[in-house]
């Protein structure tokens, strides 16, 4: 019972859901449901006046100009239902191609808008298909379900209205086989939908499998996997063409029932109808109007079907959309955070990306008491403590999976913490509106993520072409010992990287994230592990740079390298989440633990400078 009761609560939602965006285009909405009325009404003449043609034929009142006007008549009508038809079509599609970007561009924004964790339990393969799909059926729902609507509703009353006014007796024998049409699509409308769905997710499964395996073209490759490839890929779509086969099976048998009903249904008018005409109780022409509303009829009683399945679809598809609505960010501004900040934009940045608002200092760092977990059980970091001051340099070192990453995702909150204290600039973070805080972090993932855009528009990321200073991305490019290698390229900074240009390599990607983080002058530079696919000598020179640059503000290093972090003010060695080792790097080497003996193994194999 209450199952049923929420199972209805979210029908009547996803409902709504929809009705919310058609009911901001109702003007354009009405223009066309009216227009279509129109056509309507106009395909109900023609039968009329084909039906006093008929009936002049042969008796005195026949002329060939009484002819010729009722043809130039109909023509006239044709012509006015093209005109209509454009119209009508041109409000109700392209109200339903509004309303499908309408839909398409709030799941975006609310998604941009969505924490970190989301993404990580989410499939991207999911995402896209919600954004396909279900949109699609979304803009079915609220589009051509009025032509369905309208066209049941009064084509369909009408014509049977005219039907009845010619003649109550024959309409009712000739219905009779139409209601098997309604029956029809009730049993297998059901049917078709599931199969149909079957389709859609066999084709989602196979564009998926395409994206992985030209994303992950190198490492096919490289294990020489390409036959299994085209193996599993062939599997694929033979399993599409199964269930389009299983859908076409069934189309087979429900379009021609269809035809037949109706068949059967003019069968029963010539019949019964003919057999009027020859007793003289039906006029000729009456015959064939008769017929021809019979044959207008039809349409609606199928539309009626079509309606409810593309109310199914369109709400199905709305509940899943509503469930992404409805997912809120863990991760959000706190009331204190925007108190006192009202009518400053939190975050403001400059015309070049750069935070202009100077209310935090230079970049200090206080962790009191850390405890985190992803899931509530599992601890990844416990009971950290650690003052990074201001202008300071701090490593982080530890073997993978002891929660360097975390730690340092932490601090602009990718996940919300629920134990222990940050601060920034002596405030607690919770305290600094989100995106003020971000803004004044440069964070340079493990892996660096450039999007298939020019190389400048990844280095100076968010700032408008036209207002990109060519000299600053040029200086960071410098800073990252990046200049020469973009030199070499054709184009030079408007390079294309990725899908549509050059392919650079993970250290030259490394460094175009680094640059990035760079160029928005933030307060704390974080690099996490950013440097590990960067030769020696050119890490040498990026570090002496990001030095120099960063002078007086923070850079936290995460890396494997002791040389990366041996200059640091101070070194923590990560341990199962805890703080293993703590000081500076000749404080680190007098004790014998992880550190001391990384460097040992570093140095003999050469990797430390002299
Ligand atoms: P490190 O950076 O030192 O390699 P991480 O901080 O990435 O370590 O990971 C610490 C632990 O947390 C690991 O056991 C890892 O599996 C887990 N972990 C990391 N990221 C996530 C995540 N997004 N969701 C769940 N567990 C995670």
């Amino acid at each position: 019972m209450m199952k049923n009761e929420t199972a209805q609560g979210n029908n009547r939602a996803a409902l709504a859901f929809i009705l919310s965006f058609v009911k901001r285009h109702i003007p354009a909405v009405a223009a066309g449901v009216f227009l279509l009325m129109g056509v309507d009404l106009v395909q109900l003449i023609i039968p009329r006046i084909v039906q006093r043609t008929f009936d002049v034929l042969g008796n005195a009142t026949f002329s060939s100009e009484l002819i010729m006007r009722n043809a130039a008549f109909i023509l006239t009508l044709a012509f006015g239902m093209v005109v209509l038809r454009f119209f009508w079509r041109f409000f109700i599609m392209g109200t339903a191609r509004r309303i499908e970007k309408e839909v398409r561009e709030e799941m975006f924004n609310h998604l941009q808008g969505l924490d970190f964790s989301y993404f990580n339990r989410t499939r991207t393969g999911h995402l896209m298909a919600l954004m396909v799909n279900d949109v699609n059926a979304i803009r079915m729902a609220a589009g051509p379900s009025f032509l369905a609507i309208t066209d049941a509703l009064f084509m369909g009353t009408l014509s049977l209205v005219f039907l009845l006014s010619i003649n109550v007796r024959l309409t009712l024998f000739a219905v009779l086989p139409l209601p098997c049409i309604i029956f029809m699509i009730a049993k297998y409308g059901p049917l078709i939908q599931t199969r149909f769905k079957a389709v859609q997710e066999s084709f989602a499964s196979i564009s998926a499998r395409t994206q992985e395996a030209f994303s992950g073209i190198r490492v096919v490759k490289g294990y020489v996997q390409e036959e299994h490839e085209i193996g599993e890929f062939e599997q694929k779509c033979e399993d599409y063409v199964q269930k389009n086969l299983r859908l076409i099976k069934i189309w087979g048998v429900f379009f021609p029932a269809v035809t037949l009903f109706a068949s059967l249904s003019m069968a029963i008018l010539y019949l019964v109808g003919g057999r009027s005409v020859i007793l003289g109780d039906l006029s000729f022409g009456e015959f064939v109007s008769f017929s021809m509303y019979l044959g207008l009829l039809i349409w609606p009683v199928i539309a009626i079907g079509w309606v409810f399945m593309i109310f199914q679809r369109g709400i199905a598809s709305s509940k899943r959309i509503l469930e992404l609505m409805q997912a809120e960010p863990d991760v959000t501004d706190r009331r204190e955070a925007t108190e006192g900040n009202e009518g400053v934009p939190s975050g403001v940045v400059d015309s070049e990306g750069v935070l202009s608002d100077m209310e935090l200092g230079a970049g200090s760092i206080s962790i009191r008491n850390l405890n985190f977990s992803y899931d509530g059980e599992v601890k990844v970091l416990q009971g950290i403590n650690l003052e990074i001051p201001a202008g300071s340099s701090l490593g982080i070192m530890g073997k993978p999976g002891s929660g360097k990453s975390t730690l340092v995702s932490l601090l602009f909150r990718l996940f919300p913490i629920h134990e222990g204290e940050v601060r920034v600039d002596g405030r607690d973070i919770h305290e600094l509106p989100l995106s003020k805080l971000r803004r004044s972090i440069g964070y340079v993932p493990q892996d660096p993520f450039l999007f298939s855009d020019s190389i400048r528009n990844n280095i100076a990321f968010g700032v408008d072409e036209e207002k990109q200073d060519l000299d600053r991305v040029r200086h960071y490019a410098e800073m990252t010992a990046l200049f020469d290698d973009v030199m070499e390229f054709k184009d030079g900074f408007d390079t294309l990287v990725g899908e549509r240009g050059v392919t650079l390599s993970g250290g030259q990607k490394q460094r175009v994230s680094i640059a990035r983080a760079l160029f928005i002058k933030p307060r704390i530079l974080i690099l996490d592990d950013a440097l590990s696919s960067v030769d020696a000598r050119a890490e040498r020179k990026v570090l002496q740079n990001i030095r120099r640059e960063m002078a007086g503000r923070t850079v936290i290093f995460i890396s494997h390298r002791v040389s990366t972090v041996m200059e640091c003010d101070s070194i923590v060695v990560l341990e199962g989440g805890k703080i293993a080792e703590q000081g500076s790097h000749r404080e680190l080497l007098k004790r014998d633990g992880y550190y001391s003996r990384l460097f040992e193994l570093q140095r003999i194999e050469g990797k430390l400078p002299e």
